[in-house]
């Protein structure tokens, strides 16, 4: 086997040490937001546990971002792993086509015990960005099968972040997002600014009373943009979209991929304004970090408009890989954990180490804002030169942190240790002092 692979760029000619597998293996890997040819090269990374990932040459680094938010009980839980064991050896997959099986039935009747209102059917899927192109499906569809074939268009927010598919693309921030360069490949649909004060607030009324005609929803990350960088709106932003939802008839989708399971400090970021809506998108922390599984739930009326004795009034998605068992085994034994464990109490006490800490930083030179909400803590810079670079420097102080455009954040395991919290904390603190 030649290992000394002649196409391997220079940027990410492995060095000597690392494992036969990484050298034979990266020449032929392409790596999410990456620019190829000048990235640092990727960690060989070798076993996960709690809150720790180690690396092939054994060194260990304290997890900052639970794996892209998914893992909120901390890497290779016990409970986890036994159902995942017990679902395996009895039935990893099996269609979802004309075929049923107890972990989804037993997860869509938790999932809607648990969500407000009557948000209670649930179609599962397998990635966010999925869950995402479903609940506009639902959305557009609830239009047309009432004969309304003009109301296609999505209201979605400066600053907002749905996924990276071609459809959720033209729904994420324009400027931010990826708008500018997939250009007129991408539908188009109205971006509003967030009502938070008088001038938004204008804004987005005068938009939605122009476009409401062709409007199928409103769509929102509830509390917080994620993707868009860890951008915070009170609670009563989500109240005025409901009521400006209702004034107009059109639907309210809430995208609480990032936001779902405990992450803002309530099980739900809906929650915390009392609003019920009439979509609901899950994912990211739905399995507690363990198998890639999405959810889109609607509320019964949103439902019952796809009833109908016309064929073509029916939900026409279908994954392949839809309510896979072994994925729904996971999401349940996650649910337990959060009925048997504290999670929304761990929640309350990282957030008060990330504020303690954090705050520390709002005086360095080059911050511009610091903010925590549950168990999510940014520090806001005027700019970051160079993410890449930054990001090396947290590895080689044995943090994963992973900062992008202007912000450097923690969005822990709910389980992490203080120790482990104030390592991330203090590292980032040492490293902005510079
Ligand atoms: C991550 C994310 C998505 C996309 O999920 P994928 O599983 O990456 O497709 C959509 N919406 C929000 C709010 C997200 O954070």
């Amino acid at each position: 086997m030649n290992t000394a692979s002649s196409n391997t760029s220079a940027a990410h000619a492995p060095s000597t040490s690392e494992p036969a597998w990484y050298e034979q293996g990266l020449p032929h890997i392409w790596l999410p937001y990456s620019q190829m040819k000048t990235a640092s090269p990727p960690l060989p990374c070798v076993a996960t546990q709690g809150s720790r990932i180690t690396l092939a040459d054994g060194r260990v680094l304290v997890d900052g971002v639970a794996a892209w938010w998914t893992a909120c009980h901390g890497y290779n839980h016990p409970h986890i792993h036994a159902s995942a064991a017990d679902q395996l050896a009895r039935m990893p997959h099996v269609m979802f086509g004309g075929m049923v099986h107890e972990p989804a039935l037993h997860l869509a009747s938790r999932l809607c015990a648990l969500l407000p209102g009557d948000l209670e059917r649930v179609f599962f899927t397998d990635s966010g960005s999925v869950a995402v192109e479903v609940a506009m499906k639902m959305a557009i569809q609830y239009r047309l099968n009432r004969g309304e074939h003009t109301r296609t268009k999505m209201l979605a927010f400066q600053g907002g972040y749905h996924g990276d598919t071609l459809a959720t693309m033209a729904i994420c921030d324009p400027e931010e997002g990826m708008h500018h360069l997939y250009g007129s490949a991408l539908a188009q649909h109205v971006i509003a600014p967030l009502p938070v004060d008088e001038a938004s607030t204008a804004r987005f009324y005068s938009l939605l009373e122009q476009h409401a005609h062709e409007l199928a929803a409103i769509i929102v990350e509830p509390l917080v943009q994620g993707a868009g960088g860890m951008l915070f709106h009170p609670a009563h932003v989500l109240q005025t979209l409901r009521a400006a939802a209702d004034r107009y008839d059109v639907l309210l989708i809430l995208d609480e991929i990032f936001t779902g399971f405990g992450r803002t400090g309530s099980l739900f970021a809906c929650q915390q304004a009392g609003i019920v809506p009439d979509i609901i998108t899950l994912s990211k922390a739905l399995t507690g970090g363990t198998m890639a599984l999405a959810a889109t739930v609607a509320r019964r009326h949103v439902f019952e408009a796809f009833l109908s004795d016309n064929p073509e009034h029916a939900l026409m998605h279908g994954p392949t890989f839809m309510a896979n068992p072994l994925a729904c085994a996971c999401a349940n034994a996650s649910l337990d954990l959060f009925e048997c464990e504290p999670r929304l109490e761990q929640v309350a006490a990282i957030n008060t180490i990330l504020t303690e800490e954090l705050e520390a930083c709002r005086h360095l030179p080059g911050v511009h804002d610091v903010r925590t909400l549950g168990a999510i803590g940014v520090v806001e810079l005027e700019r970051i030169a160079n993410p890449d670079s930054l990001r090396q420097t947290f590895i080689a102080h044995g943090a994963w942190v992973r900062p992008f455009r202007n912000i450097v954040y923690l969005t822990p395991a709910f389980t992490i240790s203080e120790d482990e919290l104030r390592h991330l904390t203090r590292t980032i603190r040492a490293v902005l002092a510079g």
